[in-house]
């Protein structure tokens, strides 16, 4: 088997993996999905925005725009296939991992890093409002430049 043909074979088998994720999350494995899913879950766990995402399917010669990119994240957010991470009003990150874990940001440039979820200890919580519970805590340890 020449290396190519295992390649295909390879990325045949990753989009039939998805495609049964997407099937038993509840959401149709529209080839669209499945092909925004594979470049998305390919690499590994990651943090990617919309944007990000968006560019590389542009440069997989993927015909979707920015909207559909969006729309896609969402709906795999919204089934729990990913987390999304707000870190402020403007920038929105997609996490494929879903395990408990928190985040390094750092504030002036494009890095978000995991701090897995036992090397934070989050204790003397208030109680939620009555009615409410606590759905999860994430924290985000904000990161700047050590000037000395
Ligand atoms: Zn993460």
């Amino acid at each position: 088997m020449q290396p190519t043909d295992r390649g295909a074979n390879d990325a045949a088998a990753a989009a039939r993996r998805l495609r049964g994720r997407l099937q038993s999350a509840g959401l149709r494995p529209t080839r669209q999905r499945v092909a925004l899913g594979c470049l998305l879950f390919g690499k590994g766990d990651r943090h990617v925005t919309a944007e990000k995402l968006f560019e590389e399917a542009v440069a997989a010669d993927m015909p979707v725009s920015l909207a559909t990119v969006y729309n896609t994240l969402h709906q795999f957010t919204a089934v729990g296939l990913l987390r999304e991470i707000a870190v402020d009003g403007a920038r929105v990150y997609f996490d494929t991992n879903i395990s408990e874990h928190h985040h390094f940001l750092i504030e002036d440039g494009d890095g978000l890093f995991d701090i897995p979820g036992s090397y934070v200890d989050v204790s003397n919580l208030p109680a939620p409002p009555s009615g409410m519970k606590i759905a999860r805590v994430d924290v985000v340890v904000r990161l700047c430049k050590d000037e000395g």
